[in-house]
């Protein structure tokens, strides 16, 4: 496996595969590496010639000091666990390889709606900091395959729109979330749950899970919101939204006929730490 910490010279490998023909495949992650980040090398490695694999803690995107701070980096862990899957190349820069000019947006991309709801409510600033630090990667890494997962529904959605609004050349793949034994979203947060807690923040899948059955037996799509906010309400867990949207704008559904593709999006703070999760609960595929 080749490691990059350099800008410069990552570019200058990639631009020699590319002139030899190869099918490049990226997978941006933050670190502190689980089975979720796992299946998306996996694919990767499957579809692509190269597999490029990034870790960078982005600052950009966390909109509290604290969450940044304690933000887990088991780095020399991460760096086993990405050469044990056989990735070509991992690429982990310093801040100043990524912002050298500072952190000032260069990005001329308005993503709208998509990023004022749900999650752009509770951490403002959040998704310019995540559409910023993707297309820099996405100039640096210039993939033809980019993995992205399920497990964060609305950043996914606003990364399509960066690539169709900026005709950026790249394919957008999104992989399934990967869930623990309980059905908890594999989260590098989750980390920072006690085991108690780890273990009752199942009750999230369950409640999406439930809700589910529910619309699809033709439920009162309000009385289910309702019902769900209550079952990710009890002892400990403070749900902060349960929005069932249209999966491309994420506009408010209201009907089950409003849209072909509807999720249930959902984030809970537990233990101080946010959980966020999702199902899809309609898809034209
Ligand atoms: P992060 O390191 O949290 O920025 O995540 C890097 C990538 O891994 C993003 O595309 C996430 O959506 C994806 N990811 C995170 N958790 C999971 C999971 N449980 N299953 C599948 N993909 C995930």
């Amino acid at each position: 496996m080749h490691l990059f910490r350099k800008t410069n010279q990552l570019v200058h490998w990639i631009t020699g595969k590319k002139k030899d023909g190869k099918k490049i495949g990226f997978v941006p992650t933050m670190g502190a590496l689980h089975q979720g980040h796992l299946s998306l090398m996996k694919l990767s490695l499957d579809e692509c010639d190269i597999t490029v694999v990034s870790i960078f803690v982005n600052p950009k995107q966390f909109n509290d000091p604290a969450d940044l701070k304690r933000y887990p980096r088991p780095l020399e862990n991460d760096i086993l666990l990405v050469i044990k899957e056989s990735v070509d190349v991992l690429f982990i820069p310093e801040t100043n390889e990524i912002y050298p000019a500072g952190e000032q947006s260069r990005l001329d991309f308005i993503p709208g709606n998509l990023a004022t709801t749900m999650e752009a409510k509770f951490r403002p600033g959040h998704f310019e900091g995540v559409a910023e630090v993707v297309y820099r990667l996405l100039q640096i890494v210039s993939p033809d395959y980019l993995y992205m997962g399920q497990k964060d529904f609305q950043q996914l959605t606003i990364i399509r729109k960066l690539i169709t609004d900026l005709h950026l050349p790249v394919h957008l793949v999104m992989g399934p979330t990967i869930r623990e034994e309980n059905g908890l979203a594999m989260s590098s947060r989750n980390e920072l749950l006690s085991a108690d807690g780890r273990w009752k923040a199942g009750i999230i899948y369950q409640t999406l899970f439930d809700a589910n059955r529910k619309f699809d037996e033709g439920g009162d799509l309000s009385n289910i919101k309702m019902a769900a906010l209550a079952s990710l309400s009890q002892e400990g867990f403070a749900p902060e939204y349960f929005e069932v949207v249209d999966g491309v704008t994420l506009r408010d559904i209201q009907h089950p006929g409003d849209s072909n593709f509807i999720v249930a999006c959902c984030a809970v703070k537990l233990e101080g730490v946010r959980l966020i999760d999702n199902l899809i609960w309609k898809t034209e595929e």
